[in-house]
């Protein structure tokens, strides 16, 4: 038997029988556990209304590492992220963040960076007066989440012929896995991206530094649609809580 003590994420759970649930966790230390926990708040278990999504917990679980199933032992909430649960918006925000970290990680790989990079996330969501605004913080987590599983957009030459780019109005082609000349536009499905979309995109991936303003609408609009295409080819699937992004 083991413990095994981290700082987490619940990702989701589900109902085991009357009183118990399995609490999909994030943890810093050892990637993804399945938890044993109480889902009953009455009786002996004030910590079940723990476990739920956006709230950084400290926890020790405990199993046997060939097992599947891990138990609690403790839990504690590191933090609350109140503000994410008292708007919705933010809250949508902070769910789409929470699947696509689901969707990213596997059980029981540590993925410190996955971790660090979700908790950044969600402070910079939980000032959403601040810049950039819990829009460009989506465009940033998505970027660097794609980075990090080895998905990094094409963007320093033409992503299907290797030619150069204009500096200008770029597109976008999802199977060539980023931007794409002119020439390869006019014969290939292309997602135009205008010219300031373009340049924070590359801001954003390193490649030129990061334009000072913030991207108006028109801009912001086609990060998100290139990066949602983006995401959604890499990772072959829908992403269940992106429609809400948009209620
Ligand atoms: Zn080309």
């Amino acid at each position: 038997m083991a413990l095994y003590r981290s700082d987490a994420f619940v990702l989701r759970t589900y109902k085991l029988g009357e009183s118990d649930q399995i609490v999909v966790l994030f943890t810093r230390d050892f990637g993804k556990l399945r938890v044993v926990a109480r889902r009953n708040r009455r009786g002996h278990s004030r910590t079940a209304g723990y476990y739920q999504p956006l709230t950084r917990l400290h926890v020790i679980v405990y199993g046997r590492p060939t097992r599947s199933l891990y138990h609690t032992h403790s839990v504690d909430i590191a933090q609350a992220f109140r503000v994410l649960h008292q708007d919705f918006n933010l809250l949508s925000c902070g769910l789409y963040m929470t699947e696509l970290i689901d969707i990213s990680t596997q059980d029981r790989q540590p993925a410190p960076e996955f971790f660090a990079l979700f908790d950044e996330a969600l402070e910079a969501l939980a000032r959403p007066e601040q810049p950039p605004g819990a829009p460009m913080v989506l465009r940033h987590f998505e970027i660097s989440l794609l980075t990090l599983s080895g998905y990094a957009l094409q963007l320093s030459e033409c992503a299907h012929c290797g030619g150069e780019l204009p500096p200008g109005a770029c597109g976008y082609n999802a199977r060539a896995g980023g931007l794409v000349c002119a020439t390869c536009a006019a014969t290939r499905h292309t997602l135009k991206i205008g010219r300031a979309a373009c340049g924070y995109l590359r801001g954003m991936m390193g490649h030129i530094p990061l334009p000072e303003t913030l991207p108006d609408t028109a801009a912001q609009q086609d990060l998100e649609r290139l990066l949602h295409l983006h995401l959604t080819t890499c990772l072959g699937r829908k992403i269940k809580s992106y429609p809400f992004l948009y209620l």
